[in-house]
């Protein structure tokens, strides 16, 4: 006959306190921390059996059962597993589990790092108490002739020990839930946080109602799913099962792209699958989840300190059991072990990602514009991967073909050396991308959010390489190589000074080229340093973008007979209006094959157009 009693703990009473303030948002993983010790009682004893040290009926039906009772206010959570003997209630709950809350409390009660971390990975069976004022256990050991236990505690600091009558093998916890804890005392709540913590435990965990068994029994249904598809071997899965499972986890209903699997032993223990989500639009923000696990029990979700940062852009699910998850962050952060993971990690997308480069090219491009923006994010997050990479990374080009940037800059090197030319706006840039395509010119399309950051990137790496947009620069192989001669240079001077007084803008520099498309008037440049200021300051959302000076050059194509004829009008008293009015028209259509023109340019856009309509019918015919 047991009859004990005892106090559990000199300090608890200052633990308390602590406790309560630090799990307060997190106070859901009592539930998880109680089903995952029944889970672990389960795996002990099958271990037993399957060893011969214990015997077991073949047909037992292993589970944990989570039994709301609102009308006594309780939560039991029942195992048929190992169970525990009057010394082991003694040793790992009196001692183990109160000496272990102890310890780690008092390691963390000054770090405000705590509060993160101890939500996260929990405080094992002491955090029954965040919810309850009264925890009881009864327990009847696997042992032959064991008697049955139960154990008493209010509110964590004294207990009582006594015998029970728990008639079958395995442990009961009963938590008598506390006045500001009643909100779990609803079953949907209790259902949600098993499926948050719990959907992938090995164990079948049912939820009941005390006050509705019958109904429980009909539906009864796991709440979980004890085989999740990461510890099944890569070659059994299908795809339907890979995308199901993507569905479920994620309630994402887009098909993903493609994924990883992820199965290693050594010299760690990892699984998981990792998938590439397509993304709707190219504004959508890149938010993954990468949901952690240790030994299928969920932890948390996105822990910066395990996964790469960029890897978080992902979906998907990485179970590690061999990771220290009860350590503090900053013991995450440098710790060698959890660094390989993440290694490991980074390496097998990079694997994948090369192999399919290889061996699937037209998927490959395919996916190319959702996932490019990923792969450039982990080139410039992670210099690892961006050497694993560096030789699968392509770019569209205005060949219409996917190219290596290698094979971009040979193909060019006659007629632009080490020079990139990139569009970052097919719409805007319409006018330059025609030009470049007539002359025979190859350009890159580098048009997504990322790029004008990784275009910097680039150039840091391939450090003789240059990038130029488009619309920044008269390529020499737009340039009709006739040469100036003497009266084209005074035709130039000519111009220059005709437009300098018709626009009258201190701002605007005005150039005066023999460009080889005949039939476009001008077109406006803008310095590739002043556009990448913009581009940046528009990342960082300042408000000051519009007064950064953006160093524009208004370019006339004197092979052009609009051009031309401006200058020899210009001379003829009559037409002086005609003249202005044009000089100024053509460098609003440049102007406008540049970027949207501001309200009121526009205004007076439309107002001139009109002026120089009307004056054509007074032309005699
Ligand atoms: P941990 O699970 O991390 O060891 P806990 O504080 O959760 O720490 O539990 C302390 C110990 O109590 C466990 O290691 C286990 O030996 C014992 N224990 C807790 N719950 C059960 C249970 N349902 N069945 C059998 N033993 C249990």
């Amino acid at each position: 006959m047991i009859n004990e009693s005892g106090n559990l703990s000199v300090n608890t009473e200052d633990i308390f306190p602590i406790i309560k303030k630090w799990l307060y948002s997190d106070k859901d993983i009592f539930l998880r921390e109680m089903v995952s010790n029944a889970c672990d009682a389960i795996a002990k004893f099958k271990r037993l059996v399957s060893l011969g040290e214990a015997d077991a009926d073949p047909d037992e039906q292993y589970k944990i059962r989570v039994v709301l009772d609102k009308k006594n206010k309780t939560i039991k959570i029942m195992d048929n597993g190992i169970g525990m003997t009057a010394d082991e209630v003694k040793r790992y709950i009196n001692q183990v589990a109160f000496s272990g809350a102890k310890e780690f409390l008092e390691k963390y009660k000054d770090q405000n790092e705590a509060s993160q971390i101890i939500g996260h990975f929990g405080l094992g069976f002491y955090s029954a108490f965040m919810v309850s004022d009264k925890v009881e256990i009864d327990t009847l050991s696997w042992q032959e002739g064991a008697e049955p236990v139960k154990w008493i505690s209010d509110g964590g600091t004294t207990y009582e020990m006594t015998s029970s009558e728990q008639d079958t093998r395995g442990t009961v916890v009963t938590l008598h839930i506390a006045e500001d804890s009643k909100e779990f005392l609803d079953k949907h709540e209790l259902r949600r946080i098993l499926e948050k913590y719990c959907a992938f435990l090995p164990v079948e965990i049912y939820l009941e109602d005390a006050e509705d068994k019958k109904k429980d029994k009909e539906e009864a249904k796991p709440v979980n799913d004890t085989n999740p598809l990461w510890l099944k071997s890569p070659s059994e899965c299908t795809e339907e099962e890979y995308r199901e499972f993507y569905r479920k986890v994620f309630m994402d209903f887009q098909d993903p792209l493609f994924w990883i699997h992820l199965n290693v032993d050594y010299p760690f223990n990892l699984k998981g699958i990792l998938y590439f989500p397509k993304l709707r639009n190219e504004f959508e923000t890149m938010e993954g989840q990468i949901k952690l696990y240790n030994n299928q029990v969920f932890v948390a979700d996105n822990i910066k300190e395990v996964i790469p940062e960029w890897l978080l852009l992902l979906k998907g699910v990485i179970d590690c059991p061999d990771l220290p998850l009860n350590v503090s962050r900053s013991f995450l952060q440098n710790d060698g072990s959890v660094r390989k993971i993440s290694d490991h990690i980074s390496k097998k997308v990079a694997d994948k990602l090369n192999s399919m480069y290889k061996t699937e090219r037209e998927n490959y491009e395919k996916y190319w514009d959702d996932i490019n923006p990923f792969i450039k994010f982990g080139c410039m997050k992670d210099d690892k991967f961006y050497k694993r990479v560096k030789d699968i990374l392509i770019f569209k080009s205005t060949s219409g073909d996917y190219t290596l940037l290698k094979d971009y800059l040979d193909r060019n090197r006659d007629k632009h050396k080490n020079q990139v030319y990139y569009i970052s706006d097919e719409k805007q840039q319409a006018q330059y991308i025609r030009i470049f395509k007539e002359n025979d010119l190859e350009a890159l399309y580098l048009d997504s959010i990322i790029d004008s950051h990784f275009i910097n990137f680039l150039e840091m790496k391939e450090s003789d390489t240059k990038f130029l947009s488009v619309d920044s620069d008269i390529s020499e192989g737009l340039k009709d190589k006739d040469g100036a001669g003497k009266d084209d240079k005074k035709l130039e001077k000519t111009l220059e000074n005709l437009f300098k007084e018709c626009l009258n803008r201190k701002d605007l520099k005005i150039q005066v080229e023999a460009l080889k498309t005949p039939d476009i008037p001008a077109v406006i440049l803008q310095s590739e340093q002043s556009k990448r200021l913009q581009e940046m300051t528009r990342y960082f959302g300042s408000p000051t973008v519009n007064n950064f000076p953006s160093e524009q050059t208004l370019v006339l194509n004197r092979k052009n007979g609009l051009i031309s004829r401006l200058a020899i009008l210009k001379d003829n008293k009559e037409r002086k209006q005609d003249v202005d009015l044009i000089c100024k028209h053509v460098y609003d259509l440049a102007m406008m094959n540049h970027k949207p023109l501001e309200p009121e340019e526009m205004a007076e856009f439309v107002k001139r157009s009109n002026k120089l309509l009307s004056r054509l019918t007074e032309l005699k015919s």
